[in-house]
Formats: C-alpha cells, sequence, structure tokens
C-alpha cells in the first residue's frame, strides 16, 4: 500500500531454476515441485494484487522454504507410529494385537519373495491358502477343518450364508449384540441372506425357548459370546453341551461366534477366564469363528474352525473368494500361532500376552521414574503424580474386568473453569510429538496409562519437543 511500485510474484521457471528450489526438485521430483510452486503463487496472488504482502514475503528463498515445508508434509506417512496409553491393550482404532518378531520375519519373507501360497509342494500341484495353517490350528483347537478370512465380521457372515441362506437362524435375545464400527448380529444375518428367528429374553434364555422356535424352516441355531456387555443378576443361559445337543438330535448345525475366542485357558496367566475355542468345539459346537488380532495376538483375521463338511461347503461359497486374507496375513498367522506351541514360553514371545500380563508392581516403578521427567518438562502448572490405575483388555475381551495398572496422571493447577481447555490442549500437544502419544482424560485429569510404555527411550527422546501452556 505504500509502495506505488506494484509488486510482481516470482515466474515459474524463475523459481524453478532457483538454487533454492534445486534440492527439492532433486528430493520431490520435478513434477511435484511445479504443482507445489504452482499452488503457493495462486494463493498469494490475491494478497499480491491489493498489496498485503511485502516483498520478502514473496521472495524465492522464502517461497522455496515454504514449498519445501509443504512437500515434506505431504511425503509424511499418513499410517503413523503411536505411543498406546490409554490403558486398552487391544485398541481396535489402535490396530489392536501386536505382532511377535516370528511373525514379523514372517510378512517380510512373505512380502520379498514368492511363495507357495496356493501351491503345494510335495505334489507339485495347486493347493489352497488354508491348507498353510490347517496342521497347527488342528493341533491346536481339535478341529477337523478351518479356513481364514479377512475378519470374524466376515467369518460370520460367510458362515451364516453357507449355512443358512434362506432358512432361519435361531438365537437368544440375549445375543444381538452390536460390536463398534456397526457389526450388529441381526443386520449381519440380514445381509447374509439369513431370518432371524430370536428366542427367549434379554437376561434369559432357556432350551425350551430354541426346542419351540426348531421348525421346518430352521437352519441353524447361532450362538454369540456377549463381548462388550455383560448381563448380571437373574440370567439363564443354556450350556453350550446342551444347546448342541438339542441342536443336533434336530440334525441342525451349531455355530458359535466366540468373539475373541482363546487358544488357552487364560486363567494360567491370572488373566480373566475366555471360553478357549477347544471347549466349544469339545461342547460340540459344529463351527466356531473367532478374530485373529484379539487376544490371539495375531494379524487381522477371521478364524472359522470345525467339522469337515460344513468347512468345506463354507470354502464352496462364492463369497470366500471375496473374503479371503492375503499372503502377509496368513504368513504372520502361521508364525503366531507357531508360538502357541509352547505355552510355557508364550508370555514371553507374544506381545499382546506380555502386555496384558506385565506386573503392576513393574509399571508402577516405570510410572515413579518418569514422574519427575514429565513433570519438569510440563512445569509447575500440571500436578503430575505417579499413580495406580485400573486398564481394559479391550476388543471386546470381558468388558467388566479391569487391568491393574499405573499411570502418570496430569491435573492442571488452574481454575476449575480453564480445566477443561489445558486438559485438551495438553491432549492435543501429545498428539502433534512426532510419534503421538494418547492417553485418556478422565476425572479433570490426563491419565498416560505405562502398561504399554515399551521403548521408553523413543518416548523420553521427544518430551522436550512438547508445547504445552506453562
Ligand atoms: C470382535 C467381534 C466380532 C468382530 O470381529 P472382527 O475381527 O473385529 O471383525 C464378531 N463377533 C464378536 C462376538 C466379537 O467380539
Amino acid at each position: 500500500m505504500s509502495s506505488s511500485v506494484a509488486l510482481r510474484l516470482p515466474s515459474i521457471d524463475g523459481l524453478l531454476r532457483h538454487p533454492a528450489c534445486a534440492p527439492l526438485a532433486e528430493r520431490y521430483g520435478r513434477d511435484s515441485l511445479l504443482t507445489g510452486l504452482r499452488q503457493l503463487l495462486d494463493e498469494l496472488r490475491p494478497g499480491v494484487l491489493n498489496g498485503q504482502l511485502s516483498a520478502v514475503e514473496i521472495g524465492a528463498e522464502v517461497l522455496a522454504g515454504r514449498v519445501g515445508e509443504r512437500l515434506a508434509q505431504q511425503q509424511r506417512s499418513q499410517v503413523r507410529r503411536v505411543f498406546n496409553l490409554t490403558g486398552t491393550v487391544l485398541h481396535t482404532n489402535l490396530g489392536r494385537a501386536l505382532l511377535p518378531d516370528e511373525a514379523i520375519e514372517a510378512v517380510q519373507m512373505a512380502a520379498r519373495y514368492p511363495l507357495n501360497l496356493e501351491f503345494d509342494l510335495a505334489s507339485g500341484k495347486r493347493g489352497d491358502r488354508d491348507d498353510l495353517i490347517e496342521g497347527l490350528i488342528r493341533e491346536l483347537t481339535g478341529a477337523e477343518a478351518v479356513t481364514v478370512v479377512n475378519n470374524n465380521a466376515a467369518a460370520v457372515l460367510l458362515t451364516l450364508n453357507s449355512l443358512g441362506a434362506r432358512k432361519e437362524g435361531i438365537i437368544s435375545r440375549g445375543e444381538l449384540i452390536e460390536i463398534g464400527g456397526a457389526f450388529r448380529i441381526p443386520d449381519i444375518m440380514a445381509r447374509a441372506g439369513v431370518r432371524l428367528h430370536e428366542v427367549g429374553t434379554t437376561n434369559r434364555t432357556h432350551a425350551r425357548d430354541y426346542e419351540a422356535a426348531i421348525g421346518p424352516r430352521s437352519g441353524l441355531i447361532m450362538r454369540v459370546h456377549a463381548s462388550n456387555y455383560s448381563i448380571e443378576g437373574f440370567t439363564a443361559r443354556v450350556p453350550t453341551a446342551e444347546l448342541a445337543a438339542l441342536t443336533h438330535a434336530h440334525g441342525l448345525p451349531l455355530l458359535e461366534d466366540l468373539g475373541s475366542g482363546s487358544l488357552l485357558d487364560l486363567t494360567r496367566w491370572g488373566l480373566p477366564a475366555e471360553p478357549t475355542v477347544r471347549q466349544a468345539l469339545l461342547d460340540g459346537a459344529d463351527i466356531v469363528t473367532f478374530s485373529g488380532d484379539k487376544l490371539l495376538g495375531g494379524p487381522q483375521a477371521g478364524l472359522i474352525v470345525g467339522r469337515k463338511e460344513l468347512i468345506a461347503k463354507i470354502k464352496k461359497n462364492p463369497l470366500k473368494r471375496a473374503l479371503r486374507v492375503d499372503k502377509l496375513t496368513l504368513a504372520a498367522l502361521e508364525a503366531v500361532l507357531g508360538l502357541y506351541r509352547d505355552p510355557d514360553r508364550l508370555a514371553e514371545r507374544l506381545p499382546s500376552l506380555r502386555l496384558l500380563t506385565r506386573p503392576q508392581a513393574d509399571i508402577c516403578a516405570q510410572a515413579s521414574r518418569l514422574q519427575p521427567l514429565l513433570a519438569e518438562i510440563l512445569g509447575s502448572v500440571w500436578q503430575v503424580s505417579a499413580v495406580e490405575a485400573l486398564g481394559m483388555i479391550g476388543s471386546g475381551s470381558q468388558p467388566v474386568a479391569r487391568l491393574p495398572s499405573a499411570a502418570l496422571c496430569c491435573r492442571p493447577q488452574v481454575s476449575k473453569r480453564w480445566r477443561g481447555r489445558y486438559l485438551l490442549n495438553l491432549e492435543a500437544a501429545l498428539r502433534a510429538l512426532p510419534i503421538p502419544v494418547l492417553g485418556r482424560i478422565d476425572d479433570d485429569a490426563l491419565w498416560l496409562d505405562l502398561r504399554q510404555l515399551d521403548d521408553e527411550p523413543a518416548w523420553l527422546a521427544q518430551l522436550p519437543q512438547l508445547q504445552v501452556d506453562r
């Protein structure tokens, strides 16, 4: 406004030839640089025309710097590592189970080289990808056969569609659950082409309820693990063995969706009891479905195990082709299942189990060690204390069970009306770190549950970059 000589933006060609831009072309490619420069100049043009920008602000060095920042930002991966200090171990939004080294190596091998995914090396003929883990699954669960799909939701959909399409699926009203991410049993049944026949009540369902529902249109009886909620008090549920006897007496299959489905009795490690796949099969379930990345501690997958002729029917369904798992998943799954052959060392080798069973004393000691360091960084506005806390398994396993843990509890020492804003700011500052740190806000404090803080050096190294109200 003050100058009488109108400013002009540098030309694209001039900028491209400028020494400040040369390293950017080298690093990000000429096309990306060109696009970035064009966008920036388009954005600046109005400011130049109405005289709001100074000559310095549109100098070649400044523009190169700004484009360089944008290109760096663009190039940064959107898939990012985070610290899960939420207290929920198998956190669906944070990728659930962490894979053991054995599985990571298997994934690398499968990614890097051709492999016998559907090729039988013994006969030289075409093979079936499910065969790669069938032996292990039979050994670990007692099942006759297995087929693997993308996740447990897919496993349930595929099984229902294969065994019950155009027929009725009988299920207790207490098991018509919804799981996070819009997985609702009635909707899945409808999509699978199975007519829902609900029996009993929310809290009590008896054998006679199932019995009365069985008729010429029945296709299967389904049982679903309540997963993320619990019914307590005046309740009744038919034991699987009894339900299986009844189901089989009428020539129907019993399908059990275990959700997490553990391969071993977790009480051995002091964790709450979860039904095992082997027990469900022993009790008479004909097909059992469960997730690969919940308590099993493996990659995302849905396992369908059970009677041979039913699995064969499921595998023939064209939907199986649409829902099948890829080679990386299978490689990881085989490696994880292999670790279950040695239960004595499982808690050392399987990260999810190691984290779930980490002793509280150990976590408390870590909290005490880190408390002064975080307190120092946060300054006097924050009271940081090392306290006992309660975490969760997550992913719908044992919704009421709590894992005794320890946390760094950060309370802003400001008047009540400012507290919420301070907490949200701290939460955002932690998220803005190079490796975002995720905790939880509760009771006017921000809690960082340390059960899953494995990589303490990396966590500490970035703390000085925390930008927080002091
Ligand atoms: C978690 C769960 C599912 C869905 O499994 P995904 O592997 O997340 O698709 C289905 N049924 C039950 C009972 C569950 O707990």
